[in-house]
C-alpha cells in the first residue's frame, strides 16, 4: 500500500469489499503523464492510491461532482419537507 499500482484497476471499485461508492480524495498530475489518484472506501475505510490517463480521471471527477450535487439536494428535500411538515 502506497505506492502506485502501475497495474490498471477498476477505478471506481473498492478492491477490498467491492463497493462503488469507494470515492477519490485528490488528484495529482504525474511527471508519466497519468494521474495518480488517492481514493477512499467508505464501506471498509480501504484507501489506496491508482493511477489512470487524465480522461478517467476527469470522468470520474465529474461523476463524483455530480454525485455530490443529487445528495445535497436529496438532504435540501429532505429539510424542506421536514420544515414544511
Ligand atoms: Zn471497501
Amino acid at each position: 500500500m502506497g505506492g502506485v499500482d502501475p497495474r490498471s484497476k477498476p477505478l471506481t471499485c473498492c478492491p477490498a469489499c467491492a463497493s462503488r461508492l469507494i470515492y477519490p480524495l485528490s488528484f495529482m498530475p504525474h511527471t508519466s503523464g497519468r494521474v495518480v489518484i488517492d481514493r477512499r472506501c467508505p464501506e471498509c475505510e480501504h484507501v489506496d492510491r491508482v493511477a489512470c490517463d487524465p480522461a478517467a480521471a476527469e470522468t470520474w471527477a465529474r461523476r463524483e461532482q455530480r454525485l455530490r450535487l443529487e445528495l445535497v439536494h436529496a438532504v435540501l428535500d429532505l429539510e424542506i419537507a421536514a420544515a414544511l411538515a
